[in-house]
Order: C-alpha cells, then sequence, then structure tokens
C-alpha cells in the first residue's frame, strides 16, 4: 500500500508564533545539505553570525544561532551567566518573564521577582529600588511580553539599574519587528526565536553576548550545568578567526540556511522600515478591533505592534477561533495563564504584517460574530 504524502493545509498564521514563512525561506529549506565542517557551510554560518549583528544592532563577537526554539536561546542566557548562589532580579509581567524566574532557579540563582500587572510593562524604576537593595549579578526582562502584548522599556532599565548589573534581554517576540538596539542600550545578553518577526519557521535561537557577558562565562568556578548549551564550547564552533572550528554537536544546517535566507530578507527591506511596517500594521489591526467592540488589553503607550491582546467581547466565545481556523483557514492565538479563555493574541510578524492580512481577518471575524 502506497501512503500519501505529506500534505498540510495552508493556513494564514495570525497567531504569536509560528508566524507565516517568506517562500523565499521556505526555497532555501530545500537546498542541497552540507556537511556542517564543510568549508562552504562554514562561509554561510560566518555569514549568519555577520547578519545576526546588524540585525541585533551589535558588534559583539559572540552572536550566533542556539540550536533549538526560544527556550533554548533562554536557557543558555541564564546558564552561562549564573553560578549557584548568584543574585538575579528579574522584571515579571506575565508567562514569558516567569519562566525566565523558573530558569534562573533552575540554574541554582537567588532570584529576586519584581513584578508588573499582566498588560502593563514592567517597571524601571521599581527594578533599579530592587537593584541597589540586592546587588545582583544580573537583571532579566522580557522585552517583548507574547502572552500580553506589553512591550517594556528596555533602554529605561539600563539607565535606572546602572552599569553594574549584566542586563539579560529576551526579544524572542521583539527581534525584527521593533526598535532593538542591543549596544546603545547596553543590553549584555540577548536572545530571540527565528518563528517570529524573523518569519523563518521554529527551531533556531538567535543569541548575542557582550564580550563581558563573554568573559563572565570565561570567569566561571563552576561547570555550566547544560553540556548541550554550553557557550564555552559552542564558541569554538560558531566563532570566526580561531582557525578550525571544534565539532561541538552537528549543527541543523537547513534550518541556518534558512535563517540566512530570512535575515537576508529582513537587511534588504531595512530594518526601521520593517519596524515601521509592523506598527502601521498593529495600528490598523487595533484599530479595526476596537471598532468591532473588543477592548487592547495591554496599557496603552505600551502596546506592540506584532502581537496584539484583546479581551473578548460579551457573546464572543473563545471557540470561534476553532471556527476561523477550520472556516478561514486562519489561526489566531488564544489566552495564556491566568487569561487563558478570556483573551486572544492576534500576530501580525514578519511576513504576516500586512493591511491585506488584517483586511482577511476582520472579514472573517465578521462573517462569523
Ligand atoms: N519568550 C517569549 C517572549 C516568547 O514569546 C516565547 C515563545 O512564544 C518564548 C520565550 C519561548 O520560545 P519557544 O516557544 O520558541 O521555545
Amino acid at each position: 500500500m502506497m501512503r500519501s504524502p505529506l500534505a498540510p493545509p495552508t493556513r494564514l498564521l495570525l497567531g504569536p508564533g509560528p508566524s507565516p514563512v517568506d517562500p523565499a525561506v521556505l526555497d532555501a529549506l530545500g537546498k542541497p545539505v552540507l556537511g556542517h565542517l564543510d568549508p562552504e557551510f562554514i562561509r554561510i554560518m560566518d555569514e549568519t553570525s555577520h547578519r545576526l549583528r546588524q540585525v541585533f544592532r551589535t558588534r559583539n563577537p559572540l552572536t550566533f544561532p542556539v540550536s533549538g526554539t526560544g527556550s533554548a536561546g533562554m536557557e543558555t542566557a541564564l546558564v552561562n551567566v549564573l553560578e549557584p548562589g548568584d543574585r538575579i532580579v528579574i522584571g515579571v509581567n506575565g508567562v514569558f518573564g516567569a519562566r525566565m524566574a523558573d530558569a534562573a532557579g533552575r540554574a541554582g540563582a537567588d532570584v529576586t521577582i519584581v513584578e508588573a500587572a499582566w498588560g502593563d510593562p514592567v517597571n524601571p524604576e521599581e527594578l533599579g529600588q530592587a537593584v541597589r537593595s540586592v546587588k545582583p549579578k544580573a537583571v532579566g526582562l522580557v522585552q517583548a511580553e507574547t502572552s500580553t502584548g506589553a512591550a517594556s522599556p528596555v533602554e529605561l532599565v539600563r539607565r535606572e539599574i546602572g552599569p553594574s548589573p549584566l542586563l539579560i534581554v529576551d526579544s524572542v517576540t521583539g527581534l525584527g519587528g521593533m526598535a532593538l538596539e542591543v549596544d546603545k542600550w547596553g543590553i549584555d545578553v540577548c536572545f530571540s526565536g527565528t518563528q517570529k518577526c524573523l518569519s523563518v519557521p521554529p527551531g533556531l535561537a538567535p543569541i548575542t553576548f557582550s564580550p563581558r557577558a563573554a568573559q563572565t562565562v570565561a570567569d566561571r568556578k563552576t561547570p555550566v550545568q547544560s553540556w548541550y548549551l554550553d557557550v564555552s564550547m559552542l564558541r569554538r564552533y560558531w566563532e570566526e578567526g580561531e582557525g578550525a572550528r571544534a565539532y561541538h554537536h552537528t549543527a541543523p544546517i537547513s534550518m541556518v540556511y534558512g535563517l540566512w535566507e530570512g535575515l537576508r530578507l529582513v537587511l534588504d527591506e531595512g530594518l526601521e522600515e520593517r519596524w515601521a511596517r509592523h506598527r502601521e500594521a498593529g495600528d490598523f489591526l487595533q484599530a479595526e478591533l476596537t471598532d468591532m467592540g473588543f477592548k487592547l488589553f495591554a496599557r496603552r503607550g505600551y502596546r506592540l505592534p506584532q502581537l496584539t491582546s484583546v479581551r473578548l467581547p460579551k457573546g464572543v466565545d473563545d471557540g470561534l477561533r476553532g471556527r476561523l481556523l477550520n472556516d478561514f483557514d486562519i489561526e489566531i492565538g488564544g489566552g495564556l495563564g491566568e487569561v487563558a479563555g478570556k483573551v486572544w493574541r492576534i500576530g501580525l510578524m514578519g511576513f504576516g504584517a500586512k493591511k491585506s492580512n488584517v483586511i482577511r481577518l476582520v472579514q472573517s471575524l465578521r462573517a462569523l460574530i
């Protein structure tokens, strides 16, 4: 008996990720697989790191994609910087900040949480106060909290916490969709994921370490708890200009091709142009949904353009998302954690951040409600 070939439906991905993938990236994923130490592949790795530096707006030599999704980036940041007993202050205003605190605790750190209400940004002054009393090695926060649609002001946070603590930023949903300036804002470790505003499938976690963060890793007294994510070994594979590359693990070749191509598209569009496109599409969506009676969940002034969260009006059931998927081939996201069943999360990320997609969604919703 012949089995039929894989044939997933074509959906319009307007959820919190993955986002629609540009056809050029899908083509890149199908290119011939090279050996992971082939000089041609190493050239592609170096170009990928170079492009990542441009997109992160950094000169950090230690910039590469971790093999794994955004969570692997988060774990890489925390387990390399933190040793058992180190203190860290973490701003928590949603699911992903809470995850960061959980992962830091598992790395043996002494975690101080500075909480903000869901839908609000983290409060830079409160983080500053916590730093003055705790004197931590590092401060962590999420730039774009995907569970609520709220942005946090990273630049202000650095100003409030002073120059001393390492600043670790989750930009899984930020990178490529909103302003992010790793060097200018004094970020020491920043990580992301490929499946949001970069519009590449999930599977890699771009990360960058400032020279002093890289030195902190080099000066550790204890080995990194994770063998797979130990940057002191990974850097010998990913860093340029050091002669022969040391085998650590087999890079996911096709995903690196996809990221290489996705970054080419980002840089060809222009970073600032891309941020503006996200802003324009997000503003349009937020105005349309408000017109339809939805209440925007995140605080005004801190609303992410690439991820809009709305409270469901009376008479609109969360189950409608299933009909949107089945009848209209459109995916949107439900609420996470404490707002499960109460909000929807609509992503306009990367290739998906277009007014035409907003119109298609709004028309479909109007047909259903
Ligand atoms: N951090 C944020 C802000 C996220 O939105 C996500 C995923 O949605 C993650 C971390 C985890 O990334 P992943 O699901 O790719 O492991």
